[in-house]
């Protein structure tokens, strides 16, 4: 079952320059910045009331993040909603006919256990699950 809504995922050009803004416009404090190998971004990451802002930045150009960006330019990437059944939700959203990114979820940012589903069956949204390991 969703619990809510997790985080927003924010592609980035610049880790950098993301977290300047995130910091000195917005008075946000920035948690912790946290490599993800599997995915090939940087992430740094918000606390905002319940929800966190997670900043993406590609590390490498295969990165999906630096195909977005080329594609769609710098802005929101997906929305992560947080459950108790990662599989149980993939199930779901398979059976409704939604189609999956990762049929098997794996190991994302901040400890947690992440998949996606694809935007062309979500109405346009990048949509990702995520639960603690
Ligand atoms: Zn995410």
């Amino acid at each position: 079952m969703i619990k809510k809504i997790d985080h927003i995922g924010i592609a980035v050009k610049s880790l950098e320059e993301g977290i300047r803004y995130y910091e000195e416009t917005l008075g946000l404090k920035c948690e912790k910045v946290e490599e993800v190998a599997s995915q090939r971004v940087k992430t740094a990451f918000f606390e905002v009331g319940e929800v966190h802002v997670e900043l993406l930045e590609a590390t490498d150009a295969e990165s999906p993040i630096a195909k977005f960006i080329e594609k769609n330019g710098e802005g929101v990437h997906h929305v992560a909603f947080g459950t108790d059944d990662i599989r149980g939700q993939l199930q779901q959203a398979a059976d409704a006919g939604a189609r999956l990114i990762h049929e098997e979820p794996f190991e994302g940012a901040a400890n947690k256990l992440v998949a996606f589903l694809h935007p062309k069956s979500t109405h346009g949204v990048l949509t990702e699950f995520c639960a603690p390991k």
